[in-house]
C-alpha cells in the first residue's frame, strides 16, 4: 500500500478523553474513529490488525475442530425469556421494539440463539460432539464504556459453544478449547497467563480467563513462581500448612484511641504494625442479613469468595447506619466482643493471639485480644485477598507472584442451564432423551489488539507483536523528489510484494522528521529507509522497530532479508 493513496490520519497530541495507552495510540495510529461512547470506527489501519486477530482465531478454533457459522444481532426476545436471561439480564442488554412491537435485543453474548439451533437440528448422539463459533459483532450496554476497544458498548467477540451428551465429553471441549486459546495468544506474541477465575453461581473450577500481562489491566492475578498455578485473585485459594495454635501471653485490656479509626492510625497510635491488629467488619447480604468478618488487620477481604462461601449473590460493606446499628459505635471501632451476630474469620486469624480489636464503643479499642479466651469465632475460612509473597495453595515450594492482566479470553464450563431451561436434549444410543452439557468459550478481538498495544508500546508509539502487525514492513523514502531514492524504494516495493510481505510504503513528500515520527507512532515492525548517501554506496537501512537495532543492507539484499526476519518471527517459511 502507498501512504499517498491511504487514509492513515495521525494525530500528534492525544485526544482528551483517551485516559490508557492503547486508546491514544490507537486513536494517534489513525486505527480508529469514534462515533459515539463505546462505539468506534475501524479505520483502514486498525481493521488490518482486527482481521489479523480473526484469522488467528479462525485457524486455531478449526484447528480444535470448531466449526464456524454466523447468528444476528437482533435477537428475538422470546428466546431470552425461555432461558430466563430476558429478566435478570439487567441494563446491558439493549432491548428494541420491531414496528410490529415485537420486543428483540442485540445479542450481548449467543447462548440462547445457539442453543434454539442446536435442539432444532441435532437429534442423536451420535451428531455429538459439536464446538460452534463465530466472530460477531456484540452490543453491551456497559454502565461505563471506556478506554477504546478494550471496553466499548459495540465489539467484535469470537463466541464458541460446544454441546456434548456428557460431562466427561464437555470436560474434553472444555480442555481442548484451554489448549487452542494458549495457542492463540501465544500466536499473537503475548505474554499472558491463564487463570483460574471465580465462576459464580455454577461452581467448580470450570472456568479460567486468559490474561494479557500489562500495568493497566483492571484485574489482579497471582501466579506460582515454581508450578503452573494461576489465578485471578477473585479466586485465589490460599492455605495455611502447619498453623499452630497460639498461646496468649497478654490480659485483655480497654484502651483509649482518641479519634483513631483506621487500621494504620491505631496501629500508629499504639505503637504497633497493623499486622497485629485484627479488623472486623460488619458486611451485609441482604436487605436484613448482617454479619462480622475477622480479618488480620493489612489484609483485604475477598467479597467474591465470602459470597460463595455463604451461598449469596453479594457481600458488601455495611453503610455507616447499619454499623452503628449493629455495634453500637460508628464505622471504625467494630469488634467481636459481645456482638450478637454470626463472625467468621479468617483462617490466618486462628494463629493469631494478642491482638488489638475494636471495642464497639466511640474512641475504643482493646488489647491483648484472644480467640476463645474473650470471644468465639463461628467459622474459619478463606476468605482474604491472595497478595504476591503468600504461599502458592498447589505445591510445596512456590511463593505467588501478582500481576495485572487485561481479560483477552473466557473458558466456560456452563453444564446444563441453558440446555434445561430450553428443552435441548438428543436421544442416547437406549432411545432415552439426554440433556446436553455445554461449554462457552469467549475472546474479545478487540480488546486484544489494545491488550498487545498495552503491552507494548514506548514513549514514540505502538510497537506491534509481528503476527498482529497491520503491515509488516515500512519503506520510506527519505526524498521521493530524488528519481534514485523513488526509483530504488519502489524496486523495493515491488518485491517485497512479490515474497508475499505486507508493506506500506511511505512515498509521501514529507519532510523526514514527520515521516520518522509517524513511522515510530504506527510501529510497524521493520522499517526499511531509502536515503541518497546510503544509496550512493548501494545500501539501505533496516530499523527494527522493537530493539531499534538498524544494520545497512546491500539494496539487492533487503527484500529477502526482510522476507527472512518476517518468517523466522512468524514461525513459518
Ligand atoms: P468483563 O469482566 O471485562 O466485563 P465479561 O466477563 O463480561 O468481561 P465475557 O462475557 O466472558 O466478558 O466475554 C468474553 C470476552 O469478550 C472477554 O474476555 C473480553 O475479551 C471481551 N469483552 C467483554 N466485554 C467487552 C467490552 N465491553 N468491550 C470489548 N471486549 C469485551
Ligand atoms: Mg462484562
Amino acid at each position: 500500500m502507498r501512504y499517498t493513496q491511504y487514509l492513515l490520519p495521525t494525530l500528534k497530541e492525544n485526544p482528551a478523553d483517551a485516559e490508557v495507552i492503547s486508546h491514544q495510540l490507537m486513536m494517534r495510529a489513525g486505527m480508529i474513529r469514534k462515533v459515539a461512547a463505546g462505539i468506534y470506527n475501524y479505520m483502514p489501519f486498525g481493521l488490518r490488525s482486527i482481521r489479523k486477530m480473526e484469522q488467528i482465531v479462525r485457524e486455531e478454533m478449526d484447528r480444535a475442530g470448531a466449526i464456524e457459522c454466523l447468528m444476528p444481532m437482533a435477537n428475538p426476545a422470546e428466546l431470552w425469556q425461555e432461558s430466563g436471561r430476558w429478566e435478570k439480564y439487567g441494563k446491558e442488554l439493549l432491548r428494541f421494539k420491531d414496528r410490529k412491537e415485537t420486543e428483540f435485543c442485540m445479542g450481548p453474548t449467543h447462548e440462547e440463539v445457539i442453543t434454539d439451533i442446536v435442539r432444532n437440528t441435532v437429534k442423536s448422539y451420535r451428531q455429538l460432539p459439536l464446538n460452534l463459533y463465530q466472530i460477531q459483532t456484540k452490543f453491551r450496554d456497559e454502565i461505563r464504556p471506556r478506554f477504546g476497544l478494550m471496553r466499548g458498548r459495540e465489539f467484535i467477540m469470537k463466541d464458541a459453544y460446544s454441546f456434548d451428551t456428557d460431562d466427561a465429553g464437555a470436560d474434553k471441549a472444555y480442555d481442548r478449547m484451554y489448549q487452542a486459546y494458549r495457542r492463540i495468544f501465544q500466536r499473537c506474541g503475548l505474554k499472558f497467563r491463564a487463570v483460574e477465575a471465580d465462576s459464580g453461581a455454577i461452581g467448580g473450577s470450570f472456568s479460567h480467563e486468559f490474561m494479557v500481562l500489562a500495568e493497566s489491566g483492571e484485574d489482579a492475578i497471582v501466579s506460582c513462581d515454581a508450578c503452573e498455578y494461576a489465578a485471578n485473585v477473585e479466586k485465589a485459594e490460599l492455605i495455611y500448612r502447619n498453623q499452630l495454635t497460639p498461646v496468649a501471653t497478654a490480659e485483655l485490656q480497654k484502651v483509649d484511641t482518641p479519634a483513631q479509626k483506621s487500621i494504620e492510625e491505631v496501629a500508629a497510635f499504639l505503637k504497633l504494625k497493623p499486622s497485629q491488629l485484627v479488623k472486623t467488619l460488619i458486611i451485609q447480604t441482604s436487605a436484613d442479613e448482617v454479619l462480622a468478618v475477622l480479618l488480620r488487620g493489612d489484609r483485604e477481604l475477598n467479597e467474591i469468595k465470602l459470597a460463595n462461601l455463604l451461598g449469596v449473590d453479594w457481600a458488601l460493606m455495611a453503610e455507616d447506619a447499619v454499623v452503628q446499628k449493629t455495634t453500637g459505635a460508628p464505622t471504625g471501632f467494630a469488634g467481636p466482643i459481645g456482638l450478637n451476630i454470626r463472625v467468621i474469620a479468617d483462617r490466618e486469624v486462628r494463629g493469631m493471639a494478642d491482638f488489638v480489636i475494636g471495642g464497639n464503643a466511640v474512641d475504643v479499642h482493646y488489647t491483648g485480644a484472644s480467640l476463645g479466651r474473650d470471644f468465639e469465632v463461628g467459622q474459619f475460612a478463606d476468605i482474604r485477598q491472595a497478595v504476591g509473597g503468600d504461599p502458592c495453595p498447589r505445591c510445596d515450594c512456590g511463593k505467588l507472584e501478582s500481576w495485572r492482566g487485561i481479560e483477552v479470553g473466557h473458558v466456560f464450563k456452563l453444564g446444563t442451564k441453558y440446555s434445561e431451561a430450553m428443552n435441548a436434549t438428543v436421544l442416547d444410543d437406549s432411545g432415552k432423551a439426554r440433556t446436553l452439557v455445554m461449554g462457552c468459550y469467549g475472546i474479545g478481538i478487540g480488546r486484544t489488539v489494545a491488550a498487545a498495544i498495552e503491552q507494548n508500546h514506548d514513549e514514540n508509539g505502538i510497537i506491534w507483536p509481528l503476527a498482529l502487525a497491520p503491515y509488516q514492513v515500512l519503506v520510506s523514502m527519505v526524498n521521493p523528489k530524488d528519481d534514485a531514492v523513488r526509483e530504488a524504494a519502489e524496486q523495493l516495493y515491488r518485491q517485497l510484494g512479490e515474497l508475499g510481505i505486507e508493506v506500506l510504503l511511505d512515498d509521501r513528500d514529507e519532510r523526514p522528521g514527520i515521516k520518522f515520527k509517524d513511522a515510530d507512532l504506527i510501529g510497524l515492525p521493520l522499517r526499511l529507509t531509502v536515503g541518497a548517501r546510503n544509496l550512493k554506496e548501494g545500501k539501505v537501512e533496516l530499523t527494527q522497530r522493537a530493539s531499534g537495532e538498524m544494520s545497512l543492507l546491500e539494496l539487492g539484499e533487503a527484500a529477502t532479508r526482510v522476507r527472512q526476519l518476517v518468517a523466522e518471527a512468524l514461525d513459518a517459511d
